[in-house]
């Protein structure tokens, strides 16, 4: 793969475009309206800044990976892509119609993914030209960091639409995780059970904010606490996620938080808003309950 767009530039499509530039592809960068594009550009040069200041990459590489992506207002440039990754709001119609857009201009071989979290992969095939070339590619947040990619062949995925996949994620240094279009994949299905449980338990006073976060790091030797690791997903993804579990597999036992949804009413969606159940204000996170 020489050249990849990616669509929706949010918190993991800049990632995304960060981690494919680094490793030597141009990208195709595109949101809403080029203005969008571009200020995700503008963060991912802040993103490699930092990176350059702690010593981790040379300034020549961070020129070089930014110089490699092109925000675009239109799709058309995309009939030179390989691979176009779509990465917008987890809302399905959104998706729709990006890929009935995307369609239009996707190479004769060219394959599209969807870094989707939780949508059914075999369901969005449909708004695609072709099923065969149609596949789910889920990074993880951050993206230049997480080692892992789950590839979600859909039922009338073709095995070589996979093989590629696979090949392109391992280019990017990522571990891969073949999963089935099953409602949330691997990890979701794992992850996100366990957030809404922590949310219950903190809309039931059973402890703070703190004290859940911190038994979950100490006694389950998690890296981060459920709560604070739902902000850095985003309160409005994680709720979208639960929500499809709930609604595909019917089982109650995916309702979603009422204090969840409280949050995502409140537009406490987390780091991206500055506040979620912790707030980011200051110089340390300060819990919100
Ligand atoms: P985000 O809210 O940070 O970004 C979404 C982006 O999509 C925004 O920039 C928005 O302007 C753009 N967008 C909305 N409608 C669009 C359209 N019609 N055309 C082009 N762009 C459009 O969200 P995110 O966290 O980056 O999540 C994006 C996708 O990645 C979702 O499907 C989510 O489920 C998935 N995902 C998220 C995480 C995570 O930890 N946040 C992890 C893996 C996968």
């Amino acid at each position: 793969m020489d050249t990849v767009a990616v669509i929706g530039a949010g918190q993991m499509g800049s990632g995304i475009a960060q981690t494919v530039a680094a490793h030597g592809m141009r990208v195709l960068l595109a949101d809403v309206d080029l203005a969008t594009a571009k200020a995700a550009h503008a963060k991912i040069d802040s993103a490699l800044g930092r990176l350059v200041g702690k010593g981790k990459i040379e300034i020549a590489d961070a020129e070089a990976t930014l110089a490699r992506i092109e925000p675009v207002a239109d799709y058309a440039p995309m009939d030179a892509a390989d691979l176009i990754i779509e990465a917008a709001t987890e809302k399905e119609a959104v998706k729709q119609a990006i890929f009935e857009k995307a369609g239009k201009v996707l190479g004769a071989n060219a394959v599209m993914a969807s870094n989707t979290s939780s949508i059914p992969i075999t369901r969005m095939a449909n708004y695609a030209p072709d099923a065969a070339r149609f596949i789910g590619l889920h990074f993880f947040n951050p993206v230049p960091v997480m080692k892992l990619i789950e590839v979600i062949p859909g039922l009338a995925t073709a095995q070589d639409t996979t093989d590629r996949t696979i090949a392109f994620a391992q280019r990017l240094g990522k571990e891969v995780v073949l999963s089935q279009d099953e409602p949330g994949f691997v990890v979701n299905r794992i992850l996100l059970p366990m957030i809404n449980e922590a949310v219950f338990v903190l809309g039931q006073s059973t402890a703070s904010i703190e004290d859940i976060d911190k038994g979950c790091r100490l006694g389950l030797n998690h890296p981060m606490g459920p709560l604070q690791l739902a902000d850095f997903v985003g309160l409005d993804t994680c709720l979208d996620i639960i929500r499809v579990l709930h609604d595909t597999t019917g089982d109650t036992k995916y309702r979603p938080a009422p204090l969840l949804v409280k949050y995502v009413e409140a537009g406490w969606l987390g780091r991206k808003t500055g506040k979620g159940f912790y707030d980011y204000s200051g110089e340390e996170p300060v819990p919100t309950r």
